[in-house]
């Protein structure tokens, strides 16, 4: 059976037998071991999908969000808020109703996929939507919080990232141990942060026998990390890592240091090529963000710079069907035919 992730690892989390259980069962989300690309074969390196899509808002901000909002409703908080570039909105959102408070969410207008902006209304969320960049609104949700009883639930609440270090624990209780290589893409970092938190807690407790390198990949127009410096404007088709200055610059660091890992930049392009490849080749849809993981282990792979016999787990953040338009475009959809056998069978190819 199924359990929320809070009760799977309650020995490892900041929670009492008072605290009340805010879960919607997220976590425990498939470990898919990819066939490809060839690049990996030809080197015998194993790539495995940890798809946080299949988590219950969509992707794996619902890890944190379960003990974010678990910790404000035991606190008394009768309102959550957080800003967002879609994601944590729609969990913030989800979360807030089963637990039966409010939630307001402060988006980037014009920069929310759209699935993500339907999920937060239909679970009754306020949006705010603001002229201005990300990072704007996650300063103005900060004063916010700082003004009105309402709790901050970004990645800046150490409990997001308590939630969100869990995924490393799966990895390991599946596979056994660590990874030689984890990827996963980079926009606030707090993600990275929390699965390197993970590791090494689940090292330090004899779990594990070894410490993965981290691979973090931001995209080519968002990249602060790679620059060393905030970018005033970011760009990238990946909404969800549309970020110029990352809240957790420094756990980012961390991670990578610590773990003689890297922080890398990857191009829209290829985010395109690796987001088609898991759905054409792999079967796996996951948003142009979380292709960005693949894209970068891609690259490592055609430059040589991955052990041969190596594995890698890439860290699938959300689900493909959050960003619809992205889909169309990055396919195609052919214009209607007559609805004739022969206009049928040439437009299906089979003439
Ligand atoms: C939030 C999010 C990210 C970025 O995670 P950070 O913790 O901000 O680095 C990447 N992909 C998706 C789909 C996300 O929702």
């Amino acid at each position: 059976m199924r359990l929320p992730l809070i009760e799977r690892y309650r020995a490892h989390l900041p929670v009492s037998p008072g605290t009340p259980v805010v879960s919607l069962l997220e976590g425990s989300t498939p470990l898919i071991p990819l066939k490809g690309p060839e690049e990996a074969r030809r080197k015998g390196v194993r790539l495995y999908a940890k798809f946080e899509g299949l988590n219950p808002t969509g992707s794996f901000k619902d890890r944190g969000m379960t003990l974010a909002v678990s910790k404000a409703v035991e606190a008394g908080a009768r309102a959550v808020a957080a800003a967002s570039t879609g994601n944590t909105a729609a969990s913030a959102a989800a979360y807030a109703a089963r637990a039966g408070i409010r939630a307001v969410v402060v988006l980037p207008a014009g920069y929310v996929a759209l699935g993500k902006v339907a999920q937060s209304l239909v679970h009754g969320a306020r949006i705010v939507q603001i002229e201005g960049s990300f990072d704007q609104a996650l300063s103005l949700t900060k004063a916010l919080t700082e003004a009105y009883p309402v709790a901050l639930v970004n990645s800046l609440n150490p409990y997001r990232l308590e939630g969100q270090k869990t995924l490393a624990f799966e990895v390991v209780d599946e596979l056994g141990d660590a990874p030689h290589y984890h990827a996963l893409p980079v926009g606030n970092a707090g993600n990275i942060t929390a699965h390197w938190m993970g590791y090494k807690e689940y090292f330090a407790l004899g779990k594990a026998r070894r410490l993965p390198r981290m691979l973090g990949f931001q995209a080519a127009g968002a990249a602060p990390l790679v620059l060393g410096r905030p970018v005033e404007k970011p760009e990238t088709l990946a909404t969800a890592i549309r970020i110029g200055n990352p809240a957790s610059w420094e756990g980012a660091v961390r991670a990578k240091e610590e773990s003689g890992g890297l922080i890398g930049a990857v191009t829209d392009g290829e985010i395109l090529a690796a987001y088609c490849y898991l759905a054409e080749e792999e079967g796996v849809f996951c948003e142009p963000a979380s292709a960005a993981a693949l894209a970068g282990v891609w690259r490592l792979l055609k430059e040589g710079r991955l052990e041969p016999e190596s594995q890698v787990v890439l860290t699938l953040t959300g689900h493909g069907l959050k960003d619809p338009a992205t889909a169309e475009k990055a396919a195609g959809l052919l214009p209607p035919v007559p609805a004739v056998l022969e206009a049928v069978a040439e437009a299906a190819g089979l003439l």
